[in-house]
């Protein structure tokens, strides 16, 4: 099979993929790989990811012009032109709306904090994109500010977007971003999250290089200045020496009747209730 061919099929299989996990519900979601160096292979505009066939797909220029294809490309064609534009690197673009990650999107709370050490290693921080209508060159824009930086990142109010050096790095960086998502509502939920220290997220992202993992940027040794493209990643690390584990999460109360005002007061059965929601949904 040529790479044209084989690629139209990865394209339909993550599609599968992404609609099977619901990470796209109806016609959500797009997804786009590298030809060669001027051309894209597109998802097309108003199908459902989950039942694609190879023959669907776009083929597009760098500026988003048809080239080959009975359907019109996506309608994110801009957001993918400008990843592309500003990362040389990435071969393939995924973007969906899985309902976990898009939750934290929506409630404007980024994935930042250092919790899983898998996570950290591929993809470090998670941000959020400011919110931009959709299919608009606002969204580019918005993108435009942490791509450089970011593999993944939550998209506000809508959902997420991620790159890669293959098509099937980018969606497991998806997949990823949305398993994280699960296991810090599961913990918030539960009241309390051990963050790593700062340490042991350098070191961790100095492991990067013997898994074969290029890290998009290191992480930021100062806040950088909110106006700025990224050029560094945010990780909410407390400093730690020798320390590997903190208690607590900075800034918040204790569990516990601490704080009156920050308090919320569940029975015994409405608190089993929701954590095995939250577990259910895991599975
Ligand atoms: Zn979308």
């Amino acid at each position: 099979m040529t790479t044209e061919g084989s690629l139209r099929g990865d394209i339909v299989e993550v599609g599968r993929r992404m609609y099977a996990r619901g990470y796209t519900a109806s016609n959500d979601g797009n997804i786009s790989v590298r030809l060669d160096p001027d051309r894209l292979l597109m998802t097309p505009k108003s199908v459902c990811k989950g039942f694609m066939t190879p023959d669907m797909m776009c083929i597009t220029d760098l500026d988003g012009r048809k080239l080959q294809g009975d359907r019109d490309p996506s309608s994110e064609t801009l957001m993918h032109l400008e990843v592309y534009r500003q990362r040389p690197d990435v071969q393939a673009v995924v973007h969906a709306h899985p309902p976990v990650a898009t939750g934290f999107a929506v409630a404007g709370i980024p994935l930042t904090r250092p919790v899983l050490a898998e996570v950290l290693t591929t993809l470090g921080s998670i941000p959020i994109a400011e919110y931009a209508t959709p299919s608009t060159s606002e969204l580019p824009q918005a993108v435009r500010k942490y791509i450089k930086a970011h593999d993944g990142m939550l998209l506000a109010n809508h959902g997420a977007l991620t790159v890669g050096g293959d098509l099937f790095s980018a969606y497991y960086k998806m997949e990823t971003i949305e398993h994280f998502a699960k296991i810090s509502l599961v913990a918030r939920l539960l009241g309390r999250e051990n963050l790593i220290a700062r340490e042991e997220v350098e070191r961790l992202q100095q492991l990067r290089g013997s898994y074969g993992i290029k890290a998009p940027a290191p992480i930021c040794d100062d806040p950088p200045d909110a106006l700025e493209d990224a050029t560094c990643q945010v990780v909410d690390a407390p400093a730690g020496q020798g320390l590997r584990l903190v208690p607590d999460v900075p800034g918040r109360p204790s569990p516990g009747p601490a704080n009156d005002q920050d308090e919320i007061r569940l029975t015994y059965r409405e608190l089993s209730i929701l954590i095995e929601e939250a577990v259910k949904s895991l599975r």
